[in-house]
């Protein structure tokens, strides 16, 4: 019976803590393993899927592409389903015409037009802002989700031209701010 309970406890003590839910869905198209935090959103995340041309296949073939790889116009952060998300920075929601449906039906626009950009944020779960709000930096503006994605929970975020279509995106991450530390 003492070799029994000396069993039990090697068996809780191994297999501790249970590990922090993963999204089986999660595909990772990147090398890049570090844990990411941003005022856009809370908690620590891995990079998904960079801006430009990947691997992913969830993509159509780009001509900036080589071996018909497709175009990724923002980076996707794998983060748990109802992660909150904040406006990093201040800015007026604005409304989600014309954005297709490839986004999901919870998206959202936000524009500044002081630093001239709108950022798009697709997939979300909820969305707790309107067209029309003001939006102050810090503030909680969706719940990240997995609408009308395959590949699970994550945030997508774009950085656009003001008023700008799915040319106009550029690279995001100087204003995602991802920070590796803290
Ligand atoms: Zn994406």
């Amino acid at each position: 019976m003492r070799l029994l309970g000396a069993l039990l406890l090697v068996i809780a003590l191994t297999t501790g803590a249970p590990p922090a839910a993963a999204d089986p869905r999660w595909e990772f198209y990147t090398d890049d393993t570090t844990r990411y935090g941003s005022p856009w959103f809370h908690g620590r995340h891995r990079i998904m899927i960079p801006f430009g041309c990947t691997r992913a296949p969830y993509y159509s073939p780009d001509p900036r592409c080589r071996r018909n790889r497709g175009f990724h116009h923002g980076i996707d952060l794998a983060m748990k389903c109802g992660t909150p998300l904040t406006a990093g920075r201040r800015g007026w929601v604005v409304g989600t015409q014309g954005l297709g449906p490839a986004y999901g039906s919870k998206v959202l626009r936000i524009r500044n037009f002081t630093h001239d950009w709108d950022v798009v944020i697709g997939h979300a779960r909820r969305v707790l802002v309107e067209p029309g709000d003001r939006v102050l930096a810090g503030q909680r503006i969706a719940r990240a989700g997995a609408n009308a994605a395959p590949d699970g929970c994550h945030l997508h975020f774009e950085k656009r031209a003001i008023r700008g279509g799915l040319s106009t995106a550029g690279r995001p991450r100087p204003l995602l701010d991802l920070r590796a530390r803290r």
